[in-house]
């Protein structure tokens, strides 16, 4: 057996290991021991018990087992009585008043639906599944207009419908998803030369900016069968081609390269949904360019919005498109380095900004089944 190969199975045993260890001391923790340790998001999918939830809803989802639904319900339920909280939605890296808006799936009130809707789904119960999508939607309908990008607004939910309907072919979803999918299509802006853009976004990335909404239409197409909108496949090749020509356009720093919120991780996640969808070479070859930026300049901090775990779920998503290039072994690597952290050093518990990220590659190296940032990629087992 070669050096490499012997490494790459030992990196691989050690992320075994730690995914059976966090699941098991997820099993007895509890939302104080979280509380007493973060100052916001203590709810949310992103920061929060939300993302433990999670976690457990895809152990079940992929390896079977009662016992993880039922501690996916019992960490939702601790979410929901958290969510009146004043800091069940807070930010907490950001200044102490800022809340996100009650519209953002992966940090406000709308990803306890997109759970409740999951954990409906996932227990065959149709009845919850109805009640679930209806207090989603009025969430939604509640909202004012104009709150577009990934992260805080209606693109994300389009990707969470689209997460959502790849686990269950519930018609009413089809509906709410392509009334998002509308909404948000009636905001482009179709620049001349074939570039598009939304107004109130910041930027190209995924997280405030353009990639993040194309990301969110090319997962809609791809969930529910349905054309994507004309201009999309061009606006991404014009993205992916100046970005990666130009790399400090996305980053004026090169140390926000690797972010999979702002950086090439993230549009690496982009040109792989998009050669999934239209099965041409160039997004292929996009990928793995940006996959190459991304990987040029670790970062330092460990999570998965602008940390080595980021880098690791784009290695691992260009890894289902690109089994031979290497991908998973990089990947692995990255997950790794994140084990160095001790647990309470974690500042958050969820997805997005603290352990459970990790955790989420840990699942998928466990299972097999390889995809990208969690939401915001299908679950393909
Ligand atoms: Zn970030």
């Amino acid at each position: 057996m070669s050096r490499s190969t012997r490494h790459n199975r030992d990196s691989k045993r050690l992320l075994l290991q730690y995914c059976e260890g966090y699941l098991a001391l997820m099993r007895e923790a509890d939302i104080g021991e979280i509380l007493s340790r973060q100052k916001g998001g203590i709810a949310s999918l992103g920061l929060g018990a939300g993302g433990v939830s999670y976690l457990f809803l895809m152990d079940h989802h992929l390896q079977g087992g009662q016992d993880s639904l039922e501690q996916a319900e019992r960490w939702w339920q601790r979410s929901i009585e958290e969510s009146n909280s004043p800091v069940a939605f807070l930010e907490p890296a950001a200044s102490r008043d800022l809340a996100m808006p009650i519209r953002s799936l992966l940090f406000g009130g709308a990803g306890l639906c997109y759970l409740d809707l999951l954990l409906a789904i996932l227990r065959g119960d149709r009845e919850r599944a109805r009640r679930a999508l209806s207090c989603w939607r009025s969430l939604l309908s509640q909202c004012a207009e104009g709150q577009l990008e990934l992260n805080a607004g209606l693109a994300g939910n389009l990707a969470g419908a689209a997460t959502a309907l790849a686990l269950s072919r519930e018609q009413c979803l089809v509906a709410f998803g392509s009334e998002l999918a509308a909404r948000l299509e009636n905001c482009v802006i179709l620049e001349t030369g074939g570039s598009v853009r939304w107004p109130n976004t910041h930027g190209e990335g995924v997280a405030h900016g353009t990639a993040g909404i194309m990301l969110s239409f090319l997962l809609w197409s791809e969930a529910s069968g349905s054309l994507p909108p004309w201009w999309l496949k061009s606006g991404i090749a014009i993205l992916l081609e100046e970005t990666l020509m130009k790399p400090t356009r996305l980053c004026a720093l090169s140390e926000h390269r690797s972010f999979l919120c702002g950086g090439f991780a993230g549009l690496c996640v982009l040109a792989v949904q998009a050669f999934r969808l239209y099965k041409e070479e160039p997004f292929l070859a996009a990928a793995r360019g940006a996959a190459h930026l991304a990987l040029e300049f670790p970062s330092k901090l460990p999570d998965l919005c602008c940390g080595r775990a980021g880098a690791a779920a784009a290695c691992f998503s260009l890894a289902t498109i690109d089994p031979d290039g290497a991908w998973l072994a990089r990947g692995q690597e990255l997950a790794l380095s994140c084990l160095l952290c001790e647990r309470s050093t974690w500042p958050v518990a969820g997805l997005y900004g603290g352990e459970a990220g990790l955790a989420w590659l840990a699942l998928q190296v466990r299972t097999g089944a390889f995809s990208g940032p969690p939401g915001l990629d299908l679950i393909r087992a």
